[in-house]
């Protein structure tokens, strides 16, 4: 296994809602490094960049007012096996599918308000990162 990067959204949901901190603090108490991290509000655009695989399917409006109605929180886990290993963390996107102990069976509201997102491919993770953050606001410790 190597040491990937995932890119994490806190959603707006979870931020309403003051779930922030303890979203993170899933990924980094499994010993997932944070190494990168700011808070920004969705537009459109940028919607339409994250999610371009979505653009054209049917629940993309929703999900546009949705990602675009409060601030989210931008970060970057490092870590061995990074990627799946946040997915895990995470759960399904359905949380009335999600495992006990996931964050979106404690935090997600619907298949929609799920509380977080995460790349679900190295190269996935790639092309995110590139969008919230330069690489100079990377850190390494
Ligand atoms: N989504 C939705 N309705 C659906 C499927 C997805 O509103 O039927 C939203 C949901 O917020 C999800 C995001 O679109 O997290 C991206 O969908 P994807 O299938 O990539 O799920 P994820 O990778 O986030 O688990
Ligand atoms: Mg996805």
């Amino acid at each position: 296994m190597a040491i990937e990067r995932s890119l994490i959204l806190v959603k707006p949901d979870a931020v309403v809602k003051g779930n922030i901190t303890a979203i993170l603090n899933r990924f980094e108490s499994q010993g997932l490094k944070l190494v990168a991290c700011r808070m920004l509000k969705m537009d459109e655009k940028l919607a339409r960049i994250h999610y371009e695989a979505h653009v054209d399917k049917p629940f993309f409006p929703g999900l546009l007012t949705y990602i675009t109605s409060a601030p989210i929180v931008a970060a970057i886990f490092e870590g061995e096996d990074a990627v799946a290993r946040c997915r895990a963390i995470m759960g399904p996107t359905n949380p009335a599918n999600a495992p006990e102990g996931t964050i979106r069976k404690d935090f997600g509201e619907n298949i929609e308000r799920n509380a977080v997102h995460g790349s679900d491919s190295v190269e996935s993770a790639k092309r995110e990162i590139s969008i919230y953050f330069t690489p100079d606001v990377i850190q390494e410790y």
